[in-house]
Parts: structure tokens; C-alpha cells; sequence
């Protein structure tokens, strides 16, 4: 249920909204706007028909209950986009947004040779897995905590704030204390405990689609972080799965368009898992970022070839520096030289 106030309305009159809902066993969630305040009334109560008579009360312009499932992430309840600051990088805002980085972090070497690389042309952020989500148990793990300070001291030297995943709810703080940014992967989309214990955290969280998950369930993923406390919330389409098998995945460009319609949370894309093709990369790119996406995640490694995980899908440092030439996105003039 959405309460709007009136443009008139009084502290007094908002002060006394709030108290109702909270008697009526809602939870409250308010929207400071320039013109008006609006309160969001989200919760598991019988008494909706309570909230809906506070029509009558002074100050209030009209109560309308919100048409989705999803309620805190929807655009219904906040017009206005949410801007998720990482140190000073502004996801949703005007600019593209591109996350860098090889699939794995292999070893201090290649995770510093690809971050000076993407740092100079142009990237926003570096990624690096340190737990991996593999298919296989006998394929690569991940470097776990070591891989977590290299990614610090590789932000250290590059300025480039880090988005990393975090596999387990055991691994929450360790990751928590190294990472910017906190990326669930698409098979944990729906681990909801996981998902409650990262609501408290004070750092953004980028959530991928499940790779079988529906608009309405990523959503509503997204819901369990947002009514935990984490405002912060970066969604991202990395593929789903199909009947196709010629790319990997298939990356749900009018997903992210819907989600721009439905959420006034940043949507990111994903080519690289999104394809599995590295010459896809390019054109899927510039597709999403015309649909409306706020930024790309892309794998990059210095050869791909000996990668430990998603090489044929990872860009080499030339073509990564093509990429952002193509997208239009400016070297940093306070780059290191790669
Ligand atoms: C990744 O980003 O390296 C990754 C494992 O992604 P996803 O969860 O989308 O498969
Ligand atoms: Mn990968």
C-alpha cells in the first residue's frame, strides 16, 4: 500500500501515518520527495482495509496499493531512480557504468596486469572472483581469501573500487571487510538465507539473475535485501537458459528494459556469461546500453587462452580497450600505463 501526502501535509500529520501503520502491524517506508512525502505500508497484516480508511486522515491525498508482488523495489512506490554510490562511481546515473576484470583471480600477477590495463581505458570497477560457483567440483575454486587482498592491494594501486562474489553465508564478513561491492551469483539468486544475511551489510550488493529465475522472482530476490535494510541493490542479466545452444545463455535484453520499467533499481548486463562468445561481446554491449542498461560486467583476462575459468568468453587487454573505445568511454587521463 502506498500512502501519498498531501503537498500540505504537516510532520505532525506524516508523524501520525507512520504511528497508524506501525499499529496496523505494516512497516513503514518513507520517501522524502522536493513536493511530497510518500509512505510505502509493506507487510504481512489483515488489516490493509485499516490502512486504506486512512484516506480520511488528515494530510493524506490518496492511498493505492501497489499492483506487484515486489514492493520496495518497485517503481510504483519510488519514481525517482536510485543511484548507488561505490566510492564515489554513481551506478544509475547518467553514465555507463563498466565493471572489468578476468572471471577468476588466478594470481597477483594477472589480477594487476588486467587491472592497470582496464583502469586505462576507461573501466569503473574491477571484478575478480575469489569463491567460484563452479559446475564441476574438479574444476578451479578460486583463491578464497588470498584473492581477496590482491583485488585490495590491485584497488589500492588502481583507485578502482572492487566488486567481488560472496558464495557463502560463512563468507559474508570476511568478504564484507575486502569487497566495495558484493555480487550474489546467479545460482544463489534465490538462497534466501544468504540473502538476509547480506540485508544488514552496509555495502551495495549486485544480484544476478538466476539463470532460470523470472522477472517477478529476481525481483523479488531483490525485495528480501531491500526490506532487510540494503537499500544499495545493483541488478544484473547475465543470461538465462533456453532452448538455444548455440551461445551459452541468452541475454534477456528486454528483461533489462522491463526491469528499468518495473524497478527504479540500476540494471546492469552481463555479455560475457550472457553469450559465452567472446565476438559477442561487442554488439551485445552496445545493444544493451541502447535498451537502457546502466553499466556492463565484463570478463577480461591477458590470455585467455590459460584461463582458469570462462577464457573463451573473456576479452584479452587489446580487445577490452577496443570495447570501450566502441562504447565511447574515455581513458582516464590519471591512469597508470598498463
Ligand atoms: C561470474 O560473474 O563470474 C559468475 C560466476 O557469474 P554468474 O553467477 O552470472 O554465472
Ligand atoms: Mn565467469
Amino acid at each position: 500500500m502506498i500512502v501519498n501526502m498531501a503537498s500540505t501535509a504537516t510532520p505532525d500529520e506524516i508523524n501520525h501515518v507512520i504511528e497508524r501503520i506501525r499499529e496496523c502491524g505494516f512497516q513503514e517506508h518513507v520517501i522524502y520527495g522536493e513536493e511530497r512525502t510518500v509512505i510505502g505500508a509493506v507487510g504481512n497484516s489483515n488489516r490493509r482495509s485499516e490502512i486504506e480508511a486512512l484516506r480520511a486522515a488528515p494530510g493524506v491525498a490518496d492511498v493505492i496499493q501497489i499492483a506487484h508482488p515486489f514492493k520496495l523495489v518497485s517503481r510504483q512506490l519510488r519514481q525517482a531512480r536510485t543511484i548507488v554510490d561505490v566510492r564515489g562511481v554513481k551506478v544509475g546515473g547518467d553514465e555507463l557504468v563498466v565493471i572489468a576484470g578476468p572471471c577468476s583471480v588466478e594470481s597477483e600477477d594477472q589480477l594487476m596486469e588486467t587491472a592497470h590495463a582496464v583502469k586505462a581505458a576507461g573501466a569503473d570497477m574491477l571484478r575478480g572472483g575469489a569463491y567460484k560457483p563452479r559446475t564441476s567440483p574438479y574444476d578451479f575454486q578460486g583463491l578464497g581469501v588470498e584473492a581477496l587482498r590482491f583485488l585490495k592491494h590491485a584497488s589500492r594501486e588502481t583507485g578502482l573500487p572492487i566488486v567481488t562474489e560472496v558464495m557463502s553465508e560463512t563468507d559474508v564478513e570476511i568478504v564484507a571487510e575486502y569487497a566495495d561491492v558484493l555480487q550474489v551469483g546467479a545460482r544463489n539468486m534465490q538462497n534466501f538465507s544468504l540473502l538476509r544475511k547480506l540485508a544488514p551489510v552496509s555495502k551495495p550488493i549486485l544480484l544476478k539473475r538466476g539463470p532460470s529465475a523470472t522477472v517477478k522472482e529476481w525481483l523479488l530476490a531483490a525485495e528480501y535485501l531491500l526490506s532487510g535494510g540494503n537499500a544499495n541493490v545493483i541488478l544484473c542479466e547475465r543470461g538465462i537458459k533456453t532452448f538455444e545452444t548455440a551461445t551459452r545463455n541468452t541475454l534477456d535484453l528486454a528483461a533489462v528494459a522491463l526491469v528499468k520499467e518495473l524497478s527504479h533499481l540500476p540494471v546492469l548486463a552481463d555479455p560475457s556469461h550472457g553469450t559465452g562468445l567472446r565476438s559477442l561481446i561487442t554488439p551485445m554491449s552496445k545493444a544493451a546500453a541502447a535498451v537502457g542498461a546502466d553499466g556492463l560486467l565484463i570478463e577480461v583476462h591477458p590470455c585467455p587462452e590459460r584461463a582458469l575459468s570462462d577464457g573463451p568468453q573473456s576479452l584479452d587487454l587489446g580487445g577490452f580497450a577496443q570495447l570501450m573505445i566502441a562504447l565511447g568511454k574515455q581513458p582516464r587521463r590519471d591512469a597508470k600505463a598498463a
